[in-house]
């Protein structure tokens, strides 16, 4: 266990130089206070999490303090914003404090968001607000123990600093944890400035850091290239298997480690709904639910178009082509699993949009009908959600389905079925009210829902005695809450 003073930092991206970020000191917030920390990140810088709770943790990322290692840097990028190139974005309110070494020689950049102005600021005033830095937090940390691949998050860090959005209201920073805050959109800026030396140091930086198994292939960019497609394919993959829309798909909101990044209006599916768009500001639908998986595809390409510095087309076309047969084999497992199969039928892609559309059609709870679909013996579970479907006659056609298919797939006793079950369909996800109950508390100055419900979220598959309300539909306040892009 380490004290505060004690990381070891190794600053790779700063030593990169001023073409890629330029150095910025995090302007303070007003009387910082801890809001909430988690002991699952601090135990990835090996920091004892008692640490948290004292007056300089919260001094460090309120944005006072610096260790004296620390070499603050804002990152430039750009990106695709709505399918339209943007030249220049980069960090407008976000600083790459520095990059520290656990224990185990794992690394992670610290990167504080809320941290005040910067070159890339645009219009903005470089701060955060505590709603959203709360949601990213709770987003970072839930997705994880899903074990969805996602940015973490550290703590977040309130203030008495007044903030201007659609009201006053008070500035917050998230600390933010990655092995590396690298998008898609870093090797767009350099493309599209035609910096070609810069953008053959990033590819270097990426390629020796984060892929160094990628070294030992005959062609190690496009080895990286492929893995980034396979891991952009599982994590969206798991993305749509558990009802998570991220609602900014943007190239600059895409992290070259295939890891879910930059959380804006995200939000999870109550009901099952294909077309959901939690992004209000996405009058289209280009961020809909079901469409993250084709752009997931287009966001590969782009970054695919970066790369022709260094990537024949046809090769990139090719890998390019393994992204949705890899989502759809990813998709499928896990999705069989959420079924309680332990075998694979040709078949089983009909069992489950056919269930999918039954529950569109019927406004069913995404997350309850899996977790309760494994409380029992299939035959007693399909018996017992039948109330929750409209169109009976669909579903008992379905529910025939789904027990003569469970009957070939083996012996096993309702117990072992249940765990297996329970084990990959949570009872706890994050929704948006639960999500809007703890910040109208913390807004108040009371942080015990963001923690408690940080606590549940960090076992979504453990029953937890005395917790049942995390795990209910929403009231009918809480159903479509527009969650502001302002953040
Ligand atoms: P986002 O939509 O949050 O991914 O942000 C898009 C771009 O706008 C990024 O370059 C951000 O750094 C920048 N940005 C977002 N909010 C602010 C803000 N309040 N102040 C400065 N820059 C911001
Ligand atoms: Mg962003």
């Amino acid at each position: 266990m380490k004290a505060l003073d004690e990381l070891t930092f190794d600053n790779r991206f700063a030593r990169l130089g001023d073409a890629f970020s330029t150095h910025v000191l995090p302007e303070p917030l007003d009387e910082p206070r801890l809001v909430v920390a988690s002991d699952a990140a601090m135990a990835l810088l090996d920091l004892d999490p008692a640490v948290a709770e004292t007056p300089v943790f919260a001094e460090l990322f309120g944005g006072h303090k610096l260790w004296a290692e620390a070499e603050p840097r804002a990152m430039v990028y750009s990106g695709h914003q709505f399918g339209g190139y943007t030249p220049q974005l980069g960090d407008g309110r976000g600083l790459l404090l520095g990059e520290v070494y656990n224990e185990a020689g794992e690394h992670w950049d610290l990167h504080l968001k809320g941290a005040g102005m910067t070159p890339y600021s645009r219009m903005g005033d470089g701060r955060a607000v505590l709603r959203s830095s709360i949601r990213e937090f709770l987003a970072s940390e839930a997705l994880h123990a899903l074990g969805i691949p996602s940015s973490r998050a550290l703590c977040v860090i309130g203030s008495s600093t007044p903030v201007w959005r659609e009201k006053q209201e008070r500035g917050a920073m998230v600390l933010r944890l990655a092995p590396s805050h690298i998008r898609f959109g870093h090797f767009e800026y350099f493309y599209y400035t035609k910096k070609p030396e810069q953008q053959a140091l990033l590819a270097e930086h990426v390629l020796n850091l984060h892929y160094p198994e990628c070294r030992e292939q005959p062609e190690p960019y496009l080895a990286m290239f492929r893995e980034i497609v396979e891991r952009n394919a599982e994590m969206i993959a798991k993305w749509q298997a558990y009802g998570f829309c991220h609602g900014v798909m943007n190239t600059d909101n895409m992290s070259i480690l295939g890891i879910t990044f930059d959380f804006g209006p995200f939000a999870f599916l109550d009901d099952f709904d294909a077309h959901f768009i939690c992004n209000h500001s996405d009058h289209e639908g280009r961020y809909s639910f079901s469409n993250q998986v084709p752009i997931g595809q287009w966001n590969l390409s782009a970054l695919a178009q970066a790369l022709t510095p260094f990537i024949s087309v046809d090769a990139l076309k090719e890998a390019l082509g393994l992204y949705l047969p890899l989502y759809q084999a990813h998709y499928l497992d896990l999705m069989r699993r959420r079924l309680g199969l332990t075998t694979a039928e040709d078949e089983d892609q009909k069992l489950v949009e056919q269930l999918l559309k039954l529950m569109q059609n019927s406004g069913v709870d995404y997350t309850l009908f899996f977790r309760r679909l494994g409380d029992e013996s299939a035959a007693l579970a399909v018996a017992r959600l039948r109330d929750d479907f409209v169109d009976l006659a669909g579903f008992d056609a379905w529910a025939e389905q789904y027990k003569s298919r469970v009957s070939r797939d083996g012996e096993y006793s309702e117990e072992q079925r249940r765990e297996r079950m329970h084990a990959v369909n949570p009872l706890y996800i994050l929704r948006n009210y639960q999500a809007q109950n703890a910040i109208a508390a913390a807004e108040s100055g009371d942080y015990s829902e963001v923690r408690r419900l940080h606590e549940v979220l960090s076992k979504p598959f453990e029953e937890q005695p005395g917790m049942e309300q995390y795990a209910q539909r929403p009231p009918d306040w809480g159903k479509h809450l527009e969650i502001s892009c302002s953040s």
